[in-house]
């Protein structure tokens, strides 16, 4: 419920379009990836910059809270508000404009509310994408300020890497626009303020409009599936692959046979690529590309990828156990149904953590042990971008299981498995998903002191005031 005084003041700034009060109406906004489901004193949906800053400007001297929604498929509960009521979701989607797209540039200018989806279908025309591809389809507000990465960040980095300017509204009482719409490939003058917006998802200001920067279609690609000999096996394919694929390597994803088997049990169209031979341990989904058509002279990818097996094959000790060259559409398929698969399969208590490359297998192999020691209902179903050392390290509890429904236990095994991740293994405790509820504590616990104060103070500095889900505290 909102005060009627408040309701006035945003009819007076929003058209009755911007405005959502009704339950039925504000339940999508108010549910989650992660099961969550809050409670919203109303949903505004603003057009503009000039409108976000007035909304900000209002609650901020009204001291009214608001939570910022671009696509609301974050899967660190940041986007969805609380159970109080008192929240004010506010939404990006109606500041869905492509203003701009400059081929020669190599970049396009968009709204916040803009999805990826429809980005990516305007630019088909100037034969040109956002290199950042990922599983769900969010909007270009919210993957800046979660600075999401997705599967060819091997190849391109992630949005950080792929942002040229931004447009931002403070979280001050006059709800100051901070322009920084640089359309420039090089800027070297002093500090990138747009950096202190990337990832922060809304702490710092609220993001409404990016430059992005674009890159070529990808007119070929090729994917095969292989089986490592053993665990040990995949660090000497990540760098014998690299070494031989060069920069036509373009993704480079792990995917447990934990995973792989509850994608395919739960995804009716997808089927096990090994058959008639079990799903294996572990595998891992590679990926060349190319942005040109084949010329007549030159191997087709698919060759390129069997010379390379073939050369594998031979090592006197060979990595491999196993492996398929398929269509890139069939196997990404797999790869993309690994999540809901686990989701489906129990109850999901979900990491997305990094590591040095070299200490990802190490880190399996310890928690393997170490679950099987103390809690061997647990199923470990890890995958994921591994090429960057990333890794979505999904612990599945059977439903049934009395820790399924236990929260204290579901805290205390989060906290064990950070504690190791990031004091045992030095790795992070969020590779690309960023910060939201589920997970400041673990920004409380494992950031340096010096670093959590000068945060604080970029904060104070540039937005005094709360215009998020999160903050540093
Ligand atoms: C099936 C699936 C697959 C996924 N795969 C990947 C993957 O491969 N890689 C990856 O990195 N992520 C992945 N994600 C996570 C998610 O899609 C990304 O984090 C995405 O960037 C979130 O964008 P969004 O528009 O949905 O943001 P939202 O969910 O709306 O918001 C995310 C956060 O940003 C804040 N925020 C939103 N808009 C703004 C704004 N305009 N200004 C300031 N703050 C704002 C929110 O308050 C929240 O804290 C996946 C999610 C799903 C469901």
């Amino acid at each position: 419920m909102i005060d009627e005084i408040h309701l006035k003041k945003f009819i007076s700034i929003l058209d009755q379009k911007g405005i959502l009060t009704q339950d039925t109406d504000m339940e999508p906004y108010e549910k989650g990836w992660r099961g969550d489901h809050g409670k919203a004193a109303l949903v505004l949906r603003p057009a503009n910059t000039g409108e976000v800053s007035k909304i900000v400007s209002y609650c901020v001297q009204n001291n009214l809270a608001l939570v910022p929604q671009s696509g609301n498929t974050g899967l660190m509960q940041g986007s969805t508000p609380d159970q109080s009521g008192i929240q004010i979701l506010l939404s990006f989607e109606r500041m869905n404009k492509i203003f701009e797209i400059d081929p020669v540039n190599g970049s396009a200018h968009i709204g916040a509310g803009c999805r990826l989806s429809k980005l990516n279908e305007t630019c088909e025309e100037f034969d040109l994408h956002f290199p950042i591809d990922i599983g769900s389809d969010p909007c270009l507000g919210g993957m800046t300020s979660t600075n999401s990465g997705g599967s060819r960040f091997l190849k391109y980095g992630g949005v950080r890497e792929n942002t040229l300017g931004l447009k931002v509204v403070l979280g001050d009482e006059n709800g100051t626009i901070l322009d920084l719409l640089m359309p420039l490939h090089k800027n070297n003058v002093g500090p990138d303020l747009k950096h202190m917006f990337i990832g922060t998802c809304g702490i710092f200001g609220l993001i409404t409009e990016v430059i992005v920067k674009l890159a070529p279609n990808l007119k070929q690609q090729a994917t095969a599936l292989l089986v490592p000999k053993d665990l040990a096996s995949v660090n000497i394919l990540l760098r014998e692959i690299e070494k031989r694929l060069g920069t036509y390597l373009s993704a480079f994803e792990g995917m447990s046979g934990e995973a792989l088997k509850r994608g395919i049990e739960h995804n009716p169209n997808i089927s096990n690529p090994f058959a008639p031979e079990g799903i294996p341990d572990y595998a891992l989904l590679i990926e060349i590309s190319r942005t040109w058509d084949k010329r007549d002279a030159e191997q087709s990818l698919d060759e390129i990828l069997e010379t390379t097996l073939e050369e594998l094959w031979e090592f006197p000790n060979t990595p491999l156990a196993n492996a398929v060259i398929a269509a890139p559409e069939k196997l990404w398929d797999i790869r993309h149904g690994l999540s809901e698969g686990t989701q489906k399969s129990g109850k999901l208590i979900g990491f997305d953590i990094s590591f040095k490359r070299g200490d990802l297998i190490a880190f399996k192999n310890h928690m393997t042990a170490y679950l099987k020691e103390n809690y061997p209902h647990i199923a470990i179903c890890d995958f994921g971008h591994i090429g960057d050392g990333g890794m979505h390290f999904s612990l599945v509890i059977p439903f049934d299981h009395k820790h399924a429904k236990d929260t204290d236990f579901q805290t205390n095994l989060r906290k064990n498995v950070f504690d190791i991740v990031v004091k045992k293994f030095g790795g992070s405790f969020s590779a690309e998903h960023s910060l939201g509820r589920i997970n400041m504590k673990a920004y409380q616990d494992y950031t340096r002191k010096e670093v959590k104060e000068i945060n604080r103070k970029i904060k104070s500095l540039l937005s005094p005031a709360s215009i998020s889900a999160i903050e540093f505290e």
